[in-house]
Parts: structure tokens; sequence; C-alpha cells
């Protein structure tokens, strides 16, 4: 099909999601120009993309200027993500640092493809409120959400109940003292999924799935009692919307993030991509389904209800997850005390109704050094 090709600044580049984007964007070459790419610290594969795909801006940790891209334009991720150039702006930066580019493409009224889940997690109540007033689309790139959002087109009323579904991470059915002897090299083998080693993490402990019931929340304004999470263990049923008669619908494909991010990208329509796989229908014998187990995974419980209390809460909540995977992940805690740390910083925050930008950051700040004093052993800190 003749037209404009989409214009894209693509925030994270070099992270999982960033670099599966380019992948989409390599497949379809005659559909989009990338005309932004941002990334933290990874210099040798952001000048490798740079060669590739000619951007006109570049951004590395967050504006400095670097030799080894000579004369391109420097830009702040927010600059980017705001530019009149850019018509798309793809939100893939790991953590908090999602939170300035998404609010600022929100005020703008861009075409935003989101894959930080952080955002909406501690600040939906504003991005979904300046998205309203600005005509700005949110278009989620996260399997479940555009599972969601596939069933939802062309539906005339509103859903009655979303179901998430979770491939249970890699310690689906371990028992509390098993779970006490797990590593990291262990945590970030995932069963289905290649992801960031952040969200395979985030998968083992099922805040993952939490953090996604918040995000659904907000993006279809759903209330959390008619939101379920079910443990699907082959990741092929991607999530199920209910209607008031009774029926429901899903999504299914092979786990391949290529897939979301590409109906987010070519959204209202799908497109070949020979790339992409397809589900083999004489192999697939039985879908399943199953309880999430609360009890031994229940950083789950602890993320829905940050959410229902809203606030801060959330924030404390992600900015406390982020500091007690790193913790795990570098071996300085064991797998369980990343809910316990997180658990103790919850119960111990005071917290702020519908915050603005400066109190959640002040509500991360204070949740991660919280984390920090809890795990170093200073039970007092004031
Ligand atoms: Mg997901």
């Amino acid at each position: 099909m003749a037209g404009a090709k989409k214009r894209l600044a693509v925030l994270g580049s070099t992270g999982s999601i960033g670099r599966q984007t380019l992948e989409v964007v390599r497949a379809l070459p005659d559909r989009f120009k990338i005309v932004g790419l941002a990334a933290g610290s990874n210099t040798t594969l952001l000048e490798r993309q740079v060669k590739e795909f000619r951007p006109e801006f570049v951004c590395y940790q967050q504006g400095k200027a670097h030799p080894v891209f000579g004369d391109y334009q420097f830009l702040s991720m927010e600059e980017m993500a705001t530019h009149p150039q850019v018509d798309t702006v793809v939100i893939a930066t790991p953590g908090s640092s999602g939170l300035g580019p998404t609010l600022a493409a929100a005020r703008m009224g861009k075409n935003i493809a989101l894959a930080n889940k952080e955002s909406l997690v501690t600040a939906g109540h504003i991005i979904i409120r300046e998205a309203k007033l600005s005509g700005a689309r949110i278009m989620p790139i996260d399997s479940e959400h555009s599972a969601i959002w596939q069933c939802l087109e062309g539906e005339v009323k509103p859903a009655t109940r979303l179901i998430l579904t979770a491939s249970g991470g890699a310690f689906r059915g371990y028992t509390p003292a098993q779970l006490e002897k797990v590593t990291a090299e262990q945590a970030l083998k995932h069963p289905s999924w290649q992801m960031g080693e952040k969200v395979t993490i985030d998968s083992a402990t099922l805040m993952n799935k939490g953090l996604e019931v918040i995000e659904a929340h907000w993006l279809f304004g759903m209330p959390y009692e008619d939101i379920r999470v079910l443990i699907h263990p082959q990741s092929i049923v991607h999530s199920i919307v209910e209607f008031i008669d009774g029926s429901a619908k899903a999504q299914l494909s092979c786990p391949d993030m290529r897939l979301p991010i590409q109906y987010a990208l070519t959204y209202p329509e799908r497109l070949s991509n020979p790339e992409l796989p397809r589900l083999n229908w004489d192999t697939i014998s039985h879908l399943g389904f199953e309880q999430p187990d609360w009890d031994t995974f229940p950083c789950l419980r602890l993320a829905i209800e940050a959410g229902k209390k809203g606030g801060t809460f959330p924030a404390v909540l992600c900015a406390a997850d982020e500091v007690a995977v790193e913790l795990f992940l570098s071996h300085g805690i064991k797998f369980t005390q990343i809910s316990s740390l997180i658990e103790q910083v919850l119960s111990q925050h005071q917290p702020t109704a519908q915050p603005s930008l400066a109190e959640i950051t002040a509500a991360d700040n204070w949740a991660r050094d919280k984390v920090f004093k809890l795990a170093s052993g200073d039970k007092n800190p004031c």
C-alpha cells in the first residue's frame, strides 16, 4: 500500500523490546522510518543501529553527546518523544526512566507504543488524563494487553471481565522450601518467552502479572474486581475478554513479542511478516489453565493490593521491586526476599493520594532507599 512512512522514535532501542521493534521495522522497510533512537549505556549496539537506520536524532544516556555518533543531533528522551518529526514513540526504556517521556508524549498527543510498565503503574491517573485531553493514543505492546486490545476491536459495548494469562515463570509449581534455594541463573531461564532480565525475574515472582493487572486497570478502565489472572503454561492464549452475554474472546499466537509490537505499529492494519512464527495446530494437544499460587508467590497479591490502594503505593511497589530484583541478580538477597522486602517497604509507606509527578518521584526515591537499608540489615532507619 502506498502512503507516507510512519516516523518512529524508539526509546530503549538496545533493550529486548527495542531490538525486536527494529526487527519489525527491518522486515517492513516500506512502512517505517526510524527518526530517533535512544539508549542507555550500550554504545556499541546503538552505534550499529545508528549506522543501519540513519535516524535524525540520537539520545545516549539522557541526551549526552558521544564522539562515536559524530554530527548527529542529540536530544533528551522527552524532546524526542515530543518532536514534531515523530508520529509514533515506542517507549521501551526500563523502569522509572519511561515515565518522563511517556507523560511528555501523552501531553503532546503522540501515538505511544508503550512497553514500559512502570509509567502506567505509577502514574496511570496522570497519563490517561493527559492522553484524553490531548488525543494521544496509547497502544500497548505487552502481549497480554495487546491481546485484550485485539479482542476489544469492533466491540461497541465494554467488556465485563478481563482475564490476564501468565506463564507462571521459571518456578511454577515450586514449594516455598524449594524457592528458598533458587538462584538468579535458574530464575533467568524463562520457559516460554525471550525477554529482558528484569521482566524475566518479575515473571518468576509473578510481580510482572501484578503490574500488568494495574496497567490493564488504567488502559481499559476496568475495575480491579473484574480483572482475573490465570496461569497458562503454554503461553499461547495471551489473554481473554468476557462480554455481557457470556461470550469470551481470546487472542492466540506463538509467544513472540514481535507480533504485539507489529500490531501496535501498524494498527489498525494487520500486515504479513514472514519473520513471524505461525501456530502449528497439528502439535497443540491441549491448552491448560490453573489458578495462581497466591501464597507461594506473594508479589501478585502485593501488586494488586498496591493498585487498589492507589496513590503513591504503586510507585513504592515498582521502585522497591526494581531494587530488590537488582539485589537478587547481583546475589545480594535470596529470591524469597524480593517479596518480603517489598512487603515491608509497602507496610511502612505513608501514602499520598492523587500524587503529582514530584510526589511519585519522592515516593520512588524513598522506597529505593528503604529497600537498601532493610536489605543491609538496618531495621530502624529514620
Ligand atoms: Mg506481558
